[in-house]
């Protein structure tokens, strides 16, 4: 007999949502984290009288208590996972620096409508029926997901014709049909940094159900930081039964002919199994886990070859000894952009020094009493491409990250009128390469690998069980197929754990 069902690398969200659900069906599960803790990027780290949140600006597909979403439903409902979630208060507020343009914009379909023909009159119907469409093709993922994988095609051709159509194409095609005058789109197309690649090559069906479920429900935050919901779901696998050894970090997965046999970890320990669920990369696993290499089938390297990998990230953390209202932050989430020339603001993604794109976040916005009484907290983030960092002499990497810091700090000063230096208390900087030692994702990649119409959520389930190169091995989280994210690394977890289960005979 294995010593373990399944062995999980990695406590992430979806290595974490992966232990939990398959515990909860009475599978042996063994969950190995490198780290000392679980939640890979979804964690907390704290400075002086400042616990920050590392990585979440906010989760979609959360939804109210009332009207719950997908991933309230798999926590709540199916795993038994309590999360204090709150709404954050707006959808944006989006400035262009180089346009002129600045616009705070609503949660809710009508409202947010409303708001873009407030700024672009005439613009309404446009907006209106675009976002029909966004609903019809989350109406009809939401079929696929109720159908587990065996959709019926004359349901599908009849009932989500529009998701059918639009499928293959980008974002900026599908839009392009719409007539939305272009100011409009602008403020439309202001969540695309959370994707991370231009819309030009965007697939439409992850955005517009992105798009749709962040407005029509809203963006959600664990109250205590991202770490408080990793540490229920720790503490939900280990009331299971599960086991969740940390500083442990996987160095080989066993291979045998063709088929998992069991792991070693960096204590030199070998456990046995028939399953592993993955939730380091693709590109991680079969470069430098699965042993021995032959084990690899050159079809493996070739698809993660294909793929483009996500970009990184580096973020600047502020507790500042004013409140919010004392520094003139209003708002919760802030995107400051330079133009709306998105093709050119990714291609900046490779410059240095020279940030054009950042999100930022006032987190007293939406947990006033996430600081002491009279502080706040920010975090101010931009994406970079794989290996930009790499470039940074080792003797060189400390001013130059102080010198990108200090760029996005005065650039947010710039665009909103306010004075931020003088009151920091605590700073702390992450980039690319803090990512990549944290979780050992490659490359310090914090987004999974790029979702273009070809290699999206749809290819991408249509394509499990052909990319199943190894008997036994799946994997989980922002790397898998249904790309990343809070909500679908969470959700994938779910959905492989219970793959894992069908592969055992269990389900
Ligand atoms: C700055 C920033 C902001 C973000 N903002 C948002 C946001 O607002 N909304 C949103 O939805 N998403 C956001 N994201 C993305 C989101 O955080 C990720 O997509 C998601 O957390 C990835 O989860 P995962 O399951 O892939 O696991 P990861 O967080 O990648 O964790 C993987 C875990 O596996 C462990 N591991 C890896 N290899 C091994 C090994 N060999 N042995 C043992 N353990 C191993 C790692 O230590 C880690 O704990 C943001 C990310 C960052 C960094």
């Amino acid at each position: 007999m294995a010593d373990y069902d399944v062995i999980v690398i990695g406590a992430g969200n979806g290595g974490l949502t992966a232990g939990a659900q398959l515990s909860a069906r009475g599978a042996r599960v063994l969950v190995l984290e490198q780290h000392n803790l679980p939640g890979g990027f979804a964690s907390s780290f704290v400075r002086g009288r400042f616990e920050f949140e590392p990585s979440l600006h906010e989760l979609c597909d959360v939804g109210p208590a009332g009207d719950k979403g997908g991933v309230r439903k798999l926590l709540e409902d199916d795993l038994g996972v309590e999360v204090d979630f709150v709404r954050v208060p707006e959808a944006y507020r989006m400035i262009l620096t180089t346009e002129n343009l600045d616009v705070t914009m609503p949660f809710g379909i009508e409202e947010f409508a409303d708001a873009v023909d407030g700024y672009v009159p005439g613009s309404r119907a446009a907006v209106r029926s675009y976002l029909d469409l966004c609903r019809e093709v989350l109406d009809a993922l939401n079929y696929l997901g109720a159908s587990k994988g065996n959709p019926d095609k004359k349901v599908l051709l009849k009932q989500h014709g529009n998701f059918l159509r639009t499928a293959p194409y980008t974002v900026e095609e599908v839009t392009a049909r719409f007539g939305i005058p272009e100011q409009a789109k602008k403020i439309l197309y202001a969540y695309w940094c959370y994707i991370g690649i231009p819309v030009s090559r965007m697939s439409f069906t992850l955005w517009s159900a992105m798009l749709y479920k962040y407005l029509a429900t809203g963006g959600y935050i664990p109250r205590y930081r991202s770490h408080e919901m990793s540490a229920a779901i720790e503490e939900r696998v280990l009331k299971n039964g599960g086991r969740i050894e940390y500083n442990t970090r996987v160095d080989k997965i066993l291979v045998e002919q063709g088929k998992v046999t069991g792991v070693e970890t960096s204590h030199g320990e070998r456990f046995s199994t028939s399953h592993v669920i993955c939730n380091a990369s693709p590109t991680v696993a079969y470069n430098r886990l699965v042993f021995p290499k032959s084990e690899v089938p050159r079809t493996a390297y070739r698809q993660v070859n294909a793929r483009t990998h996500g970009s990184s990230a580096f973020v600047v953390y502020l507790g500042l000894d004013a409140s919010p209202e004392d520094l003139g932050l209003m708002d919760y989430s802030y995107f400051i952009y330079e133009h709306m020339d998105i093709d050119r603001l990714y291609a900046s993604f490779s410059d240095l020094c020279d940030p054009r794109v950042q999100a930022t976040v006032c987190l007293n916005r939406a947990v006033p009493d996430c600081s002491p009484p009279g502080t706040t907290i920010m975090s101010f983030t931009i994406l970079y491409r794989p290996g930009v960092w790499d470039r940074v002499a080792p003797e060189d990497y400390v001013s130059v990250k102080r010198k990108v810091a200090d760029r996005l700090i005065r650039n947010f000063e710039q665009a909103m009128h306010v004075s931020l230096r003088g009151r920091i208390e605590e700073i702390e900087i992450a980039t690319p390469q803090t990512f990549a030692r944290y979780t050992g994702s490659f490359a310090g990649g914090v987004y999974g690998y790029e979702p273009e119409p070809w290699d999206s959520i749809i290819p991408r389930m249509m394509c499990m069980q052909d990319e199943l190169y190894i008997e036994g091995l799946r994997f989980a989280g922002g790397n898998a197929f249904r790309t990343y994210g809070y909500s679908s690394s969470l959700l994938s977890g779910q959905t492989v754990a219970l793959l894992t289960l069908r592969d055992m005979g269990v389900v």
